[in-house]
């Protein structure tokens, strides 16, 4: 028996607007497709944030015993500058900037954005596909809309009817919006456009004579547009319905409307049961930003390089502090909430330490079983991790009376207590035991400092040959020297 089989998972639908009770199209297993990154720049904290929603979302699933496939794509074409089906090609765009070829912008960021989710602690989802591995996919799916008769082709390309569609279908169900107000809202075409109306959208897009990124089809040599990718491999992988299908919740509209529109425009069903949209992070309070300096990038936590921070923090400290957040709630980052976030890991942790050498009795005075159903309430509340990590605290709390010979438990409860804080901390929440501010990593400063000494002293004798050597070998270990006007600090990697 599965442990999914006795509990009830409640979550929240999109399209619907409600918390339903999640039952799967084939008991047992679950296919699920995440809307990737368009990989041509750095991944930014709100990707990192989405993912990890995902993540956790998926460690659950596993963990309940289903067998889950995850699909998540990698945009490497289609993606325009913006959503009217304007401007450049994202990745062209970025590859002309720094004169490389596009494949190499795709490479360079797609390496970027598994590294970075690997410091995270993000397992790797089932499939990985690309939207240049699938333009005869997303060919197949063109000929079909304009047989069913939901697009045309003016001038080599090919656009989506959204006023055809509207007529018998419901266009804008899952964005809440209606058509009306979308033709109202709707900037005019400005002669530039072949479409007919300005809210069709491109299914796909001849090339111009200087777009490098181009494949021939029936219509033209050309690129497909954005919203088809995923309904080509969401279908390819996961069938015509499936169980899940997530994303930020910028991309509810045009990305995942135009999505379910070409679904059901090809197959004539809808495709997806249930769309989970995450929420968005700010900073202080203010939308994260590059123009306004507003910001910070994954990386900066590592190195401490950043404005906004007044230290280096560790990766599942982050991940702690974004998982102490509902995922449709926004999350505010800020110096002060990221140390207090800080100092509940590392206690959490120490707790964890601590339940090897903790003494065991002849009774327990903590309701054990009620605590582990607490916790699992919690998850299948909507994966309310904030509530599982305040049921996580109340455990931290018990173990420390026991440590202090203060409460008692019996060898079989703390059997039970460690093996689910266990799986909660570690498997569902993804956290690694790695604590910062701890006696150990007191102790690596003090000794980076004696080093970081001896290597100003050296400089001081101009024994450069000295310097440069502790700072090599120091960085061969994984430790950054930086050298700033206030004097040298270190990061670790
Ligand atoms: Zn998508």
């Amino acid at each position: 028996m599965q442990l999914y089989q006795n509990q009830e998972l409640k979550i929240y639908n999109s399209l619907t607007g409600k918390k339903e009770i999640f039952k799967p199209i084939n008991e047992g297993h679950i296919g699920m497709y995440v809307c990737g990154p368009t990989v041509y720049s750095n991944v930014h904290l709100g990707n990192v944030r989405t993912f990890m929603s995902f993540d956790m979302i998926f460690r659950y699933f596993k963990h309940l015993g289903y067998k889950v496939r995850y699909v998540r794509n990698i945009t490497d074409a289609g993606h325009l500058e913006n959503d009217a089906d304007e401007g450049e090609d994202r990745i062209a765009k970025r590859a002309r900037l720094e004169q490389i070829e596009p494949m190499e912008v795709v490479q360079m960021y797609t390496v970027d954005f598994h590294n970075t989710l690997n410091t995270f602690n993000f397992l790797p989802p089932s499939i990985e596909p690309t939207a240049t591995g699938h333009i005869i996919e997303q060919i197949e799916i063109i000929k079909t809309i304009l047989d069913k008769g939901f697009a045309y082709e003016i001038n080599g390309s090919v656009y989506f009817d959204v006023l055809k569609f509207n007529e018998t279908h419901n266009y804008g169900k899952l964005s809440g919006r209606n058509i009306e107000d979308l033709i109202h809202n709707t900037r005019s075409l400005d002669g530039q456009s072949d479409k007919k109306n300005p809210q069709d959208f491109a299914l796909w897009k001849k090339a111009e004579p200087q777009h490098i990124m181009r494949w021939p089809s029936p219509w033209s040599d050309g690129f497909p547009g954005w919203h088809l990718e995923c309904t080509a491999m969401s279908t390819k992988y996961l069938g015509e319905q499936f169980d899940i299908h997530g994303g930020g919740m910028d991309l509810k509209f045009p990305h995942h409307e135009c999505e379910i529109a070409q679904a059901e425009a090809s197959h004539g069903k809808s495709p997806v049961n249930l769309w989970m949209h995450t929420n968005m992070l700010t900073l202080n309070g203010q939308k994260m930003a590059k123009s306004t300096g507003n910001f910070i990038l994954p990386n900066d936590f590592f190195t401490g390089d950043n404005k906004h921070l007044s230290k280096t923090f560790s990766a599942s400290v982050v991940r702690f502090f974004m998982l102490q957040a509902h995922y449709r709630s926004i999350l505010d980052f800020s110096n002060n909430a990221l140390l207090a976030s800080e100092k509940g890991f590392n206690k959490l942790m120490e707790a964890l330490n601590a339940l090897v050498n903790l003494p065991v009795g002849n009774t327990t005075d903590f309701d054990v079983e009620n605590w582990k159903k607490n916790c699992y309430s919690a998850m299948n509340d909507d994966f309310n991790t904030p509530i599982l990590i305040a049921e996580l605290f109340s455990a931290v709390k018990f173990i420390n009376q026991v440590k202090d010979n203060k409460a008692s438990i019996t060898k079989e409860d703390l059997e039970t207590l460690s093996a689910t804080i266990h799986t909660f901390v570690f498997d569902v929440l993804g956290l690694q035991n790695v604590s910062s501010g701890n006696e150990d990593s007191d102790k690596l400063s003090d000794t980076v400092e004696v080093l970081i000494k001896l290597r100003s002293e050296a400089r001081a004798n101009k024994n450069f040959a000295l310097s440069d050597k502790i700072r090599d070998e120091l960085l061969a270990v994984g430790i950054q020297l930086k050298d700033g006007k206030d004097g040298t600090s270190f990061s670790t990697n």
